[in-house]
């Protein structure tokens, strides 16, 4: 029993400002009641246009509550009054008649009643011919489908006319919404002109707005986008009421479920707008642009989502207030938004406004023409649904416009992310390059330094070693010094001792050499061991052999591996060379000779090396005392003498 106040409703939402509109009308007064009822019948011949509007013949009864045929005729004239039965503004009648006669006087013609408000609850309707009741008939959206007596989107009554008969019909109407009546009667073949018109311009609109549909749900899977998905329930949603609105979802979605048809209206409506507040909210971008207005769409659409699910369950008329309301208001918010996001420089607001604006003129066009303003002579819905059909191209149009942006906003931070990788990898080839530059150079000098190191260690080394070979040597004479032969004493012990050789020392000292400082000076003595040194050097050919100053005019020299015999042979050259030289100095010839003391031995302990210096030393004695430029070599018993 809704479905007049459904349709009543539809129009609200879908046209707003013509409900606004109705229902100011409606509560202003009740003037569409004629004071005189006049049962004047149409008069129906073969000549009569095939199309008759029956407003001007029909008569609506003021009593209330008036259930059956009976009552209803029972009543007297007075009651009856002709009405406009296109103004959809009377809300919320039940058991509310009309009645209209045809008289035809001559002719056999066939002829439809039709009633064009798809989403009448309940119409019986009583047939009298020649005042006798003939037969009834029970249609409405609130019966299955299949009770109609000719299967049509809107109600239809077949009528034969014979001649000289007037058929008189009662409509029974039961509604809570509008009683929008628009009642004509037609010859078959215009109504099957007409009705194949409007089912292909219908089709069309719900065939576009489908395929709007499929699309952005189409778009919503494959992208993941918010946008697309709340577009494509918004779009569903628009569709869904279209094609109710045009009867063409009860007979062919739900024809056996009247019950859906009741309250289909109350689930879609507020299901519709929630989806266009999410759908605003992304396509105008206020998440970045205006957080306020955010924040009041997500909430209007939470309240919506809610209504959604109470509508069904509270009073009817309250329910039919309440989104009649909520449309008004949230319509009203929403333009106001896209104005205030234009004005603000949003680029896709002003589109937005246009679409909404569009739709809105649709609404108020068909609005004038229920209140009967104006009169363009086509259906009132066609304004409104171009106005519906344009707004949801528009916004699929600011969709795709909001998407490419998106898409290009997208590609340019991939573009900076690349940029700037790039960047970072060149960045990172460059440290590393100079790295590896470095580490080489790093190396290079490294080497460089070890090098440089190397040689100045090799060069310490060297003037170490210069160092430690002129700590060695004598300064006076260029052979080596007490120390060193201390140290090679030791040495030459040791291998003498492991290998088991003899080894043969020499201690030699100056004759008389005192006399020569004396008489010749000094210098003279000076050049005399010089020469004496030079000359020991000379004889001596063994690497080994080593010849050094022992002191003042001594010397003392060791001849490792070389036993009595050998060491006796070269004291004894020696001797002899150095009595044969004839040193010279300052013009003095100096006769020079030297008493030679030989000892030798296998070492056999570490005192010994010591000991054999003392035997050359005793020798060395003996031969000064046995008359000097002598060579003795130690006897223990010479020791003992
Ligand atoms: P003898 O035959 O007994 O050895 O007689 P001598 O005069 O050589 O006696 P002695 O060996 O005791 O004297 C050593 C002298 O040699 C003492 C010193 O005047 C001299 N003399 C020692 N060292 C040097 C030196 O380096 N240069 C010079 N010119 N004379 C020195
Ligand atoms: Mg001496
Ligand atoms: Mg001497």
């Amino acid at each position: 029993m809704k479905n007049n106040a459904t349709y009543r409703l539809s129009c609200g939402y879908l046209y707003h400002v013509s409900v606004i509109i109705g229902l100011c009308l409606l509560f202003i007064g009740q003037h569409s009641w004629a004071s005189t009822f006049s049962p004047m019948p149409l008069r129906l011949t073969s000549d009569s246009i095939t199309k008759i509007e029956l407003q001007e013949w029909v008569y609506a009864n003021q009593s209330n509550d008036i259930g059956t045929l009976t009552q209803l005729l029972q009543q007297p004239e007075n009651t009856w009054g002709k009405v406009n039965t296109t103004q959809p503004y009377r809300i919320g009648i039940k058991n509310y008649w009309v009645s209209f006669s045809i008289f035809t006087p001559n002719d056999n013609l066939s002829r439809i009643i039709a009633l064009d408000n798809p989403l009448l609850d309940s119409v019986k309707i009583y047939h009298l011919i020649n005042g006798r009741l003939i037969g009834t008939e029970v249609m409405g959206d609130s019966l299955p489908f299949k009770q109609r007596p000719l299967q049509s989107n809107i109600f239809l009554y077949p009528v034969n006319f014979e001649p000289g008969d007037t058929h008189t019909f009662y409509f029974k109407i039961d509604t809570k919404g509008s009683v929008s009546l628009p009642l004509v009667l037609w010859s078959s073949n215009d109504l099957t002109q007409l009705t194949e018109t409007k089912n292909l311009f219908n089709g069309m609109q719900i065939g576009l707005l489908l395929a709007i549909c499929l699309f952005s749900l189409f778009i919503a899977l494959a992208s993941g986008s918010f946008s697309y998905s709340y577009y494509c329930g918004y779009v569903l949603g628009l569709t869904l009421l279209t094609a109710t609105i045009y009867g063409v979802s009860f007979r062919y979605l739900w024809p056996q479920w009247p019950i859906i048809q009741q309250y289909i209206f109350l689930i879609l409506i507020p299901l519709t707008l929630a989806f266009s507040l999410l759908f605003t909210e992304k396509v105008l971008q206020l998440k970045y642009h205006n957080l306020k207005m955010l924040r009041i769409c997500r909430v209007m659409a939470g309240l919506c989502f809610g209504l959604t699910i109470i509508m069904p369950f509270i009073n009817y008329s309250t329910a039919l207030y309440t989104l009649v309301f909520v449309v008004l208001t949230i319509s009203i918010i929403l333009i106001a938004f896209s104005l205030i996001q234009a004005f603000g420089g949003q680029r896709n607001a002003p589109l937005y406004a246009i679409g909404r604006f569009g739709f809105m003129l649709g609404c108020i066009v068909t609005g004038l023409i229920y209140i009967g303003i104006i009169s363009p002579g086509f259906s009132p819905l066609i304004p409104v649904m171009i106005g519906l059909t344009f707004e949801v191209i528009t916004m699929a149009a600011v969709l795709a416009l909001r998407y490419n942006d998106e898409r290009k906003a997208k590609l340019k931070i991939q573009q900076q992310a690349l940029e700037q990788a790039q960047r970072l990898r060149e960045t990172r080839e460059e440290a590393l390059r100079s790295e590896a530059e470095n580490s080489e150079k790093l190396e290079t000098m490294v080497q460089e330094r070890t090098l440089e190191l190397e040689v100045t260690l090799r060069e310490l080394n060297d003037v170490n070693q210069q160092l430690t070979e002129q700590n060695t040597i004598d300064s006076l004479t260029g052979v080596k010094n007490r120390s060193a032969f201390d140290r090679r004493l030791i040495a030459e012990g040791r291998i003498s001792r492991r290998q088991q050789t003899p080894m043969s020392l020499l201690m030699i000292d100056i004759d008389k050499f005192k006399s020569i400082n004396d008489q010749f000076g000094h210098l003279s003595g000076d050049y005399t061991i010089q020469t004496i040194a030079n000359t020991l050097s000379e004889y001596l050919k063994r690497p080994t052999d080593l010849v050094s100053r022992f002191g003042g005019e001594e010397f003392a020299i060791i001849l490792p591996c070389t036993d009595k015999d050998g060491a006796l042979l070269v004291a004894e050259q020696i001797r002899q060379a150095i009595s044969e030289l004839n040193i010279v100095h300052n013009g003095h010839s100096m006769p020079i000779t030297i008493s030679i003391g030989v000892s030798t031995a296998i070492i056999d302990s570490d005192e010994h090396p010591i000991l054999l210096l003392e035997q050359a030393d005793k020798s060395l004695y003996q031969a000064k005392r046995s008359g000097r430029n002598k060579v003795c070599y130690y006897q223990l018993e010479t020791d003992q003498t």
